[in-house]
């Protein structure tokens, strides 16, 4: 897995369980890291459509992977211009009222879409939204480390080479 790719680990199966029972499990587990990467971590109904987080009310919808998401309410927010959103945080409802989020998926040319409450909660650490970039700065800072700042061989631990 990449950095394009989100931690699951697959759950080790259990002694006496059927394939029937472990599958099921293995999807439940999935669906869960899904879920949580999307922001769709919304208390379920009765619960009201309250961010435990901030307080704040939100939209709040089923999702595909029988989760729920809370979105950012129309008012004052809006659609917004898919191609200013985030990979992953972009979020459509379908006929049915059904959330769901196209991933990486390429928007279409003029797309809208809803984001979740999560990347604009005040109470909640904003979810790194470009993993790639991230990766790609930290593996900048280790090579600037090693061309600016190379070990002094007085280090203690590095091996005498003089
Ligand atoms: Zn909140």
């Amino acid at each position: 897995m990449g950095v394009f790719e989100d931690s699951f680990v697959q759950p080790k199966r259990l002694l006496d369980e059927s394939d029937e029972e472990y599958w099921g499990r293995v999807q439940r587990a999935s669906d869960r890291v899904e879920a949580v990467t999307e922001g769709a971590t919304s208390p379920a109904p009765p619960n009201p459509p309250i961010c435990p987080e901030c307080g704040l009310e939100a939209d709040r919808f089923p999702t595909l992977s029988r989760a729920w998401v809370l979105l950012e309410p129309l008012e004052p927010v809006n659609v917004l211009p898919a191609h200013f959103v985030p990979p992953r945080q972009r979020w459509l409802i379908n006929g049915d009222g059904v959330a769901w989020n196209p991933w990486n998926a390429e928007p279409t040319e003029g797309a809208q879409c809803r984001i979740s409450h999560t990347v604009a909660c005040p109470g909640i650490e904003p979810p790194d939204l470009w993993p790639w970039l991230t990766a790609m700065r930290k593996e900048n800072e280790r090579r600037a480390q090693r061309l600016f700042n190379p070990p002094r061989p007085s280090e203690p631990g590095l091996p005498d080479v003089g």
